[in-house]
């Protein structure tokens, strides 16, 4: 660790940098080693790692392509890290994040096993007071949120749960020396990506799994496996090309919308791209389908009525497959799953489906299992796959307090109000990375997280050269792109379903769509972010000036 020496400021550190996943580990070899500031980071867990350190349950991998979920700001990495499938599982994607920590050096620089609990500014010093569950107290000049979007777990508050004499599980929580579901009775509640991906290989292993869905999921192949050598020599060739194709692209992928109507097409002419992009596998059904799928009811439809043909076709029992079907939202509004033989797992007999609209929902948890719609399923073991309080849970968690001791908790409490994700009024010198309100979970996440890190280290620079010590967004900025994220997201299909994006899955969390979804896609967003920051950080305030109404700004440079 390095020495919390006296910074300039009077402050213990620079900065102070919390979770060491992609985002808080890039932070800080980017605001130390580019900036030179004096960092440190508290990581509640003991490795570095974020997702892929939590998430240990069977089958958990990436969605993304391997070439692009990574880093790309090193070139060298790009070269030499080789993925071995087209989506890796958990334990590469962290042999790969303990990898760069090494090569970057950060550990000297990471305080495990600390979870922070309390974040408080002080308006006379201008400084923040970071405190830890384990007595640690620091001040910084500057507080980076690196929390994740996806990392506090969502444990509805089930009735009996304490009761149940089996062990239960959260995926996000899982023990690190596996679990054995060999001749257990094994329950599984949830049926989202996570679960998605647990259940196939949760079915091959345990004598009986019965699985608890409250909603069906529209899922498409993921088709994981090698990748053809000849395809990953001319990446790696074209790297700066990959580089700015997904930098500039719309959701961080190498995928594009077809630039038409699937109102405008014919039967015969849909189906062979649907059918190309269902063999295409991963996410190209979902990001890269016919322009209107997200605006337009009539034509979301035509194309959910292809995923649901291909339920039909898998699920030999047909009572099963319309319980397996979605019928309550249009397709794409929640996280897409990608699939390894997840419907084909319903045939097996040694798997029940319990739907919660047709065979009732989940009531209690007994000593001995789950009852549900008046009948209870006997169990050994509970998996809850009921995924996480997104994007605003990691960040109320921290005790954030700002100017005279505002809570952040408090300010949000009708809902995220940010300018661009990554400030928020009244909390000086504290930016979040894929904040509430930038497209995060809406993303490729490196490409996002990137960007962010990017920003926020120019224009802390920017502010060590200019000598400046606070920034913070106005509150006619922070209105502005509030109502602006909320007017993009209404006119979408996006709000029509009860999904994690929209707060649903927690009880009494406000309805409002959490990331943003840029008309321009990432690229424009960037380009957004880029322009403030050209404009001399337009929509922000400086020690408490409007330099972009002043005659100083950056641009003057
Ligand atoms: C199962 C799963 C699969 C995913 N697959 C994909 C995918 O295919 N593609 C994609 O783009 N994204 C995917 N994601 C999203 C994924 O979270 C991001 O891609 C990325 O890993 C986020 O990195 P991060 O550093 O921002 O956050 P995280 O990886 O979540 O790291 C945040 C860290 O902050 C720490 N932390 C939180 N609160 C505190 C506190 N109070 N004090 C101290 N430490 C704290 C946590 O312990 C954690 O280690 C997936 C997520 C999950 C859960």
């Amino acid at each position: 660790m390095t020495n919390p020496q006296q910074t300039k400021s009077n402050a213990d550190f620079d900065a102070v940098v919390i979770g060491a996943g992609f985002s808080g580990m890039y932070m800080l070899h980017s605001l130390r080693d580019k900036l030179d500031l004096n960092v440190t980071l508290f990581e509640a867990g003991n490795g570095v790692g974020g997702t892929w350190y939590w998430n240990r349950y069977p089958g958990a991998r990436c969605d993304s392509d391997s070439y692009i979920y990574c880093y790309t700001f090193d070139k060298n990495l790009l070269q030499e890290w080789n993925w071995s499938e087209r989506y890796p599982e958990q334990d590469e994607i962290l042999r790969y994040l303990e990898h760069c920590a090494e090569r970057f050096d950060l550990k000297p620089d990471i305080q495990f096993g600390k979870r922070v609990v309390a974040t408080t500014f002080d308006d006379q010093t201008t400084l923040w007071t970071v405190r830890t569950d384990k007595g640690d107290m620091v001040t910084s000049r500057y507080v980076i949120a690196a929390v994740g979007s996806l990392s506090t777990a969502n444990v509805p508050p089930f009735k009996g749960l304490g009761s149940f004499k089996g062990k239960w599980y959260h995926t996000s929580q899982w023990p690190h020396e596996g679990v054995d579901f060999t001749a257990k009775r094994v329950g599984v509640i949830g049926t989202g990506a996570t679960a998605v991906q647990a259940i196939p290989e949760i079915a091959q292993q345990a004598k009986h799994l019965t699985v608890f869905q409250r909603t069906p999921n529209f899922c498409v192949p993921a088709r994981n496996g090698k990748v053809d050598p000849e395809i990953t020599k001319a990446r790696k060739a074209d790297y700066s090309g990959v580089r700015e194709r997904i930098k500039n692209s719309f959701f961080g992928f190498e995928l594009n919308f077809i630039p038409k109507s699937v109102l405008q097409t014919t039967p015969e002419e849909r189906e062979k791209e649907f059918d190309r992009m269902w063999d295409d596998g991963g996410f190209s059904f979902w990001l890269a389908n016919y322009q209107d799928m997200f605006f337009s009811k009539e034509a979301n439809d035509i194309i959910a009525d292809y995923l649901k043909r291909k339920i039909r076709a898998t699920v030999n029992d047909p009572v099963v497959a319309e319980k397996l079907i979605p019928k309550t939202y249009p397709y794409g509004t929640k996280r897409q799953p990608l699939d390894t033989n997840y419907f084909e797992t319903f045939n097996k007999k040694n798997v029940l489906l319990v739907d919660a609209s047709t065979d009732g929902p989940i009531e209690e948890i007994t000593p001995n299992g789950i009852r549900a719609g008046g009948k209870e399923y006997p169990l050994d073991i509970i998996v809850i796959a009921t995924g996480f309080d997104a994007l605003t849970g990691p960040l109320k968690n921290l005790g954030i307090k700002g100017r005279g001791g505002k809570a952040l908790i408090d300010e949000w409490e009708s809902g995220p109000q940010t300018y661009l994700g990554l400030s928020v009024v009244g909390f000086p010198n504290l930016f979040m990375i894929t904040g509430p309100q930038s497209p995060s979970v809406l993303s490729n996440m490196p490409v996002s997280i990137e960007q962010h890190v990017e920003w926020i280290t120019e224009c802390i620079g920017y502010m060590h050269r200019h000598k400046l010590t606070t920034i913070e967004a106005t509150p006619r900025a922070q209105e502005q792109w509030v109502t602006h994220v909320a007017e993009i997201a209404g006119a979408t299909l996006m709000p029509q379903a009860n999904s994690w994006y929209m707060g649903a899955n927690i009880s009494g969390k406000p309805r409002q769509f959490l990331p943003y979804l840029c008309p321009e896609g990432l690229g424009g967003y960037r380009k957004k972010c880029a322009e403030i920051a050209e404009r001399g950080y337009e929509g922000f305030v400086f020690d408490g000036v409007n330099r972009t109404e002043t005659t100083e700004s950056r641009a003057a440079e």
